[in-house]
């Protein structure tokens, strides 16, 4: 079924073929004419399923004009209120409907006077949203359409207390969309008390890493890690890949050392201020940078056209990070590869998310790399802090020489074009041009 069938309104069907899309995904069809309806909605869908539009398109369509502050959208991260707001802003692009990002980590002064000039949706993190109601620049009274996005991030980011007096400041006879990749007893709770009669949709299952991307598993000792992630790194033909760390000293310090090998290398952590952050993404999405080494909460809901490698560095510590890690490449139809270190003592992580995607992850050995015995990363001394020593440079400094004996390729060679290509030509992606500012 075309979008034309779906009874969105004529300018955001313009939008949505400037955006490039031509057929709505599975959570697009459901969910459109669900929202066009007036019920609330509990939508769960695996990350890259086209779920921002699968609920911007009709709240655009039933907004019609400009008029008071009529949606508002909560999100966990600034990085996805960020991303979100922009797919509003795209898809109204044709409409005079005003939409503006609320979060923390930047300057008061623009968000306060677009605030002023008055907007129609909002897309906000509760902490900054929460500011702005304080001293009075936002008020829920006519919201008409409430939507909570990632909520199960949401509420592990201890968000609950401020998400629900959130709820209860806006008017009690509003239309309410909850989205959350997992429900929970604990999420069903909020559903409860923030929702009325909705209607379910669960897209795809909800353990399950989008069957566009090919992923697996590769052993190694923990003390040769880096240099696993350099040669794989040689050897791989990519567009742009994103590398997982589990904690921010961490990726700091994979940065680091991919610097030193001559990558470009952008970072992405919640120690990072707002600037370094919009700049990391905006350079990530350009192609100026072909890595972006990130911890979890701040990658969440990065969308990126083009990343055509994931590389957990680390094992995640939650299985469904997995899932949402993974779910950074292959998004929507494309295509992409997620390779996980593995060193022993994570196996009984690796088990759990093997349990919880229900799928055994293929192990991989890079041909030609020197292994050294499977060696697990040494257990901190009493009292030692846990998380100082990760990655400890001194331990795999010998590493990088010895990577090219190897005779796989060196650094540059098998990267094409990191400049350009990380839009996402060539890997089967499709609407190039679909974001356009
Ligand atoms: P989301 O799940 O909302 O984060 O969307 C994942 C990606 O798919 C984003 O890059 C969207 O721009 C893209 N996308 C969403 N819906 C469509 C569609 N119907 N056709 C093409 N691309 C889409």
């Amino acid at each position: 079924m075309p979008f034309k069938a779906l009874n969105l309104s004529a300018p955001v069907l313009r939008g949505i073929q400037a955006a490039g899309y031509v057929d709505p995904t599975p959570i697009q069809l459901r969910a459109i004419p669900v929202v066009l309806s007036g019920r609330d909605l509990i939508g769960s869908a695996q990350t890259g399923t086209g779920k921002t539009a699968a609920f911007a398109l009709p709240i655009l369509s039933k907004l019609g004009a400009h008029g008071k502050v009529r949606v508002l959208v909560l999100e966990p991260t600034r990085e996805l209120a960020a991303q979100v707001e922009t797919a509003f802003r795209d898809f109204a692009r044709f409409t005079e409907i005003r939409t503006v990002a609320v979060f923390g980590g930047v300057g008061y002064g623009s968000q306060r006077s677009e605030l002023k000039r008055g907007v129609d949706v909002i897309v906000a993190t509760p902490g900054r949203l929460m500011d702005y109601m304080k001293d009075g620049a936002i008020n829920l009274r006519d919201i008409q359409i409430l939507v909570l996005d990632e909520v199960d991030r949401m509420l592990d980011m201890g968000f609950l207390p401020v998400v629900k007096d959130i709820i209860g400041r806006c008017p009690r006879e509003r239309q309410t969309l909850f989205f959350s990749a997992t429900v929970p007893p604990e999420i069903q709770a909020v559903a409860s008390f923030a929702l009325r009669n909705p209607e379910r949709i669960e897209i795809g299952m909800n353990r399950s890493v989008t069957t566009s991307v090919s992923h697996a598993l590769y052993p190694v000792a923990w003390s040769q890690k880096f240099e696993l992630l350099a040669a794989l790194l040689a050897k791989i033909d990519y567009d742009s890949v994103l590398v997982f760390s589990r904690t921010k000293h961490g990726a700091d310090k994979i940065a680091r050392r991919l610097k030193s090998e001559n990558h470009s290398v952008a970072v992405l952590h919640a120690n990072r201020s707002q600037n370094q952050r919009i700049e990391a993404l905006a350079g990530f999405k350009s192609g100026k940078y072909e890595i972006m080494v990130a911890t979890d909460i701040a990658a969440r809901g990065i969308d990126v056209a083009g990343i055509s490698h994931v590389i957990n560095y680390d094992v995640p510590e939650n299985p469904e990070d997995y899932v949402h890690r993974i779910g950074r490449t292959g998004r929507a139809q494309a295509v992409g590869d997620a390779f996980t270190l593995v060193s022993p003592e994570n196996r009984n992580d690796i088990r759990d998310i093997q349990r919880f995607i229900g799928q055994t992850i293929p192990e991989l050995k890079l041909e030609g790399f020197p292994y050294a015995p499977l060696t697990a990363r040494p257990e901190p001394a009493p009292g030692q802090g846990q998380r100082g020593q990760r990655g400890g440079g001194q331990r795999q400094g010998g590493g990088g020489g010895g990577r090219t004996q190897g005779g796989y390729p060196q650094g540059g060679q098998s990267r094409q074009g990191g400049g350009g290509s990380g839009s996402g030509g060539g890997r089967g992606r499709f609407g190039e041009g679909r974001r356009p500012r």
